[in-house]
C-alpha cells in the first residue's frame, strides 16, 4: 500500500500534526509513503519515514499523479489551501482529475483524511 502526501505551505503544519497522531500506525503496517519535496521534509522531521518526488511547484504534483495512472497509489491525502494562489495550479487540478479517473481516494483535508485513514489501518 502506498499513500502519497502533499500540503500546500500554509497546511504543512496540518499535515505534520495529522500524521503524527497516526505515527504508531503506520510503524506498525505496511503502508509506505509518499510525498512532494518540502512536505517530505516537515514529515522526516518528526521521524516518518518517506520517499521525497521533487517539490510540487516543479513537478511533483505531476509525479504523483503518474504514480496515480499508474495504479500505484492507495490514497491520495492533499491538503491544499484554499486561501492561497498557487503557481502550478493546473498540475493540481490534474492531480484530482487523475484520481477521479482512476476512482483513487483522495482527502483534501484533514477530516477526510481522517476519516480514510482510519478505515484503511484498523485493518492492522
Ligand atoms: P511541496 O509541494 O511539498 O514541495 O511544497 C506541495 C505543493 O505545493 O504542491
Amino acid at each position: 500500500m502506498k499513500i502519497a502526501l502533499i500540503a500546500h505551505d500554509g497546511k504543512k503544519a496540518d499535515m505534520v500534526h495529522f500524521l503524527s497522531g497516526f505515527k504508531k500506525q503506520l510503524q506498525n503496517s505496511n503502508i509506505e509513503l509518499v510525498a512532494t519535496g518540502t512536505t517530505g521534509s516537515h514529515i522526516e522531521k518528526i521521524g516518518i519515514k518517506v520517499q521525497k518526488v521533487l517539490s510540487g511547484p516543479i513537478g511533483g504534483d505531476a509525479q504523483i499523479a503518474a504514480m496515480a495512472a499508474q495504479k500505484e497509489l492507495t490514497m491520495v491525502i492533499f491538503f491544499r489551501d484554499p486561501l492561497d494562489k498557487h503557481p502550478h495550479e493546473p498540475d493540481v487540478q490534474m492531480l484530482m482529475r487523475i484520481c477521479d479517473v482512476h476512482n483513487i481516494p483522495l482527502a483534501t483535508n484533514p477530516a477526510a483524511a481522517d476519516l480514510m485513514f482510519k478505515q484503511l489501518t484498523s485493518q492492522f
